[in-house]
């Protein structure tokens, strides 16, 4: 299995380089070269395998030769070992027809754990077998640093710088990144905000002499081996509602359309889904578009679900990309245009293509507070501001016909101050992470300039 860039102009690579290396060398990113198929008895068959056999199948698929068999099993058994839950992503019933899809129960309470679970691992055995070190390094306003650093713990050859804006997390998310101890891990809390983290680390990458003398990599939801291992529970909760016998619906809490594109995946390699929902809170660039035809970038606006807080979205260059008949080069002349003018228009023909798998409604502060408290009163079920984005577009989205799945996001004790103030519930952390302000913590205040953290770095990395 091969790997082409969406901008056509960076070398073909192969699974090992495009997991290691992000983000393409011509700006673009990655994607396989065809989709592989998964036959409707396949996918039958799935109904009586765990939800490792599955990922192993799926995965393996994407892998090719580069990962012997027996390693991939044993590296996907590991990275999901670590969650605290027998079925790791099970479905719930929330209504007649209308099922919870848990992604929350991973080490850090969020979805991001599936796929960073996975790719620490993977990305540590390729460097031990080609006897190398890499660096990571990334910025976060909370959840994508804490699942990164966990997964990152203690691996043999990768060495994890975060920076996350000093004093502007929440407790829960500052204690779940500084309270790893790990001689790997280096939390650095910038005197800055979160836009200040984004452009050091952005400035670390453009350092070619820095980013050659650190071997640094990126796990950012741009990386393919995120959006494969997220493919993994599209076909797990679909055949745990009987696929390939019924098509299924899904909606998805959507920021940087990384996770909904793992969906589309799913449904070229013949996984039989209906619609896709693309579901933003206010920030909802991706809605406009759909309706529009228009991608226009605006203001970010603060919402009670930060991690769908974002001004563009990074992983709608793939489904573009397939929108386009996989053209690079009318997918590079929007780019051209994202860049140049802070948007683009998209054809009536390909707005049609899009709107055949996709569908996209946007919830507002209220319709957000609304949802948690009805799941609540209704079932007794919390949930929190990111997975009630998507239960609301559910509802308004939902055609009789076929069953629907909410993905659900993050853990509501994960965000306790909007769960209470919506349902007058404290929701409570698991038995695992009940010590967590009990913790020690350990992190490094460093001044807001690339120069600082530079040194920071170079004087602490292996690589
Ligand atoms: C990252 C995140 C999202 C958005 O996922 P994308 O893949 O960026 O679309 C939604 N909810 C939570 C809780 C997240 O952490």
């Amino acid at each position: 299995m091969k790997y082409i860039s969406t901008r056509g102009d960076a070398p073909v690579l192969g699974f090992c380089d495009a997991v290691l290396g992000g983000l393409a060398d011509d700006g673009g990113l990655y994607l396989p070269q065809t989709w592989p198929q998964i036959s409707q008895d396949e996918i039958a068959s799935f109904a009586n395998k765990t939800f490792s056999e599955i990922a192993f199948a799926i995965i393996s698929r994407f892998t090719g030769d580069e990962i012997a068999p027996n390693e991939l099993k044993a590296i996907v058994e590991e990275a999901y070992s670590s969650f605290n839950h027998p079925s790791i992503t099970p479905l719930v019933e929330l209504e007649p027809s209308h099922f919870v899809l848990e992604l929350f129960h991973g080490p850090t309470l969020a979805f991001k754990d599936v796929a960073m679970q996975f790719l620490a691992l993977v990305m540590d055995h390729i460097l031990v077998k080609r006897q190398q070190r890499a660096t990571i390094i990334g910025a976060t306003s909370g959840d994508t640093g804490s699942a990164a650093i966990e997964a990152f713990r203690g691996r043999d050859n990768i060495d994890i710088f975060i920076l996350h804006p000093y004093g502007r997390t929440s407790e829960v998310q500052r204690r779940q990144m500084t309270s790893v101890l790990d001689d790997n891990v280096y939390n650095i809390a910038l005197k800055g905000n979160f836009d200040d983290c984004q452009t050091i680390v952005k400035g670390l990458f453009g350092n070619k002499k820095f980013r050659q003398r650190t071997a640094l990599s990126g796990v950012n939801s741009i990386n393919w081996g995120r959006i494969l291992a997220q493919i993994t529970y599209y076909f797990k909760a679909a055949s745990d509602l009987g696929a390939p016998n019924r098509e299924i619906d899904f909606s998805v809490p959507t920021g940087n359309f990384g996770d909904i594109f793992a969906g589309f995946a799913a449904k070229q390699m013949g996984l039989p889904i209906g619609k896709l929902n693309i579901a933003t809170n206010e920030n909802d660039i991706l809605v406009r578009t759909i309706d529009s035809g228009k991608y226009e970038a605006s203001g970010v606006k603060p919402t009670t679900s930060p991690s769908m807080d974002i001004q563009v979205s990074s992983n709608f260059e793939r489904l573009l990309f397939e929108a386009l008949g996989r053209n690079d080069e009318d997918l590079c002349r929007l780019m051209d245009s994202l860049k140049q003018s802070g948007g683009f228009s998209i054809s009536k023909d390909v707005l049609s293509v899009l709107r055949k798998d996709f569908a996209a409604l946007k919830a507002d502060e209220d319709q957000v507070v609304a949802t948690m408290k009805d799941c609540y009163l209704q079932s007794g079920y919390l949930i929190d501001p990111h997975t009630a984005v998507g239960v609301f577009v559910a509802r308004g989205l939902k055609d009789s016909d076929r069953q629907m799945v909410s993905l659900s996001t993050a853990h509501p004790a994960k965000f306790p101050d909007a769960v209470k103030n919506a349902t007058g519930v404290m929701p409570a952390l698991p038995y695992f992470l009940a010590d967590l302000f009990e913790k020690p913590e350990q992190y490094d205040i460093l001044e807001n300039e690339q120069k600082v953290i530079e040194k920071y770095i170079l004087d602490r990395t292996r690589a």
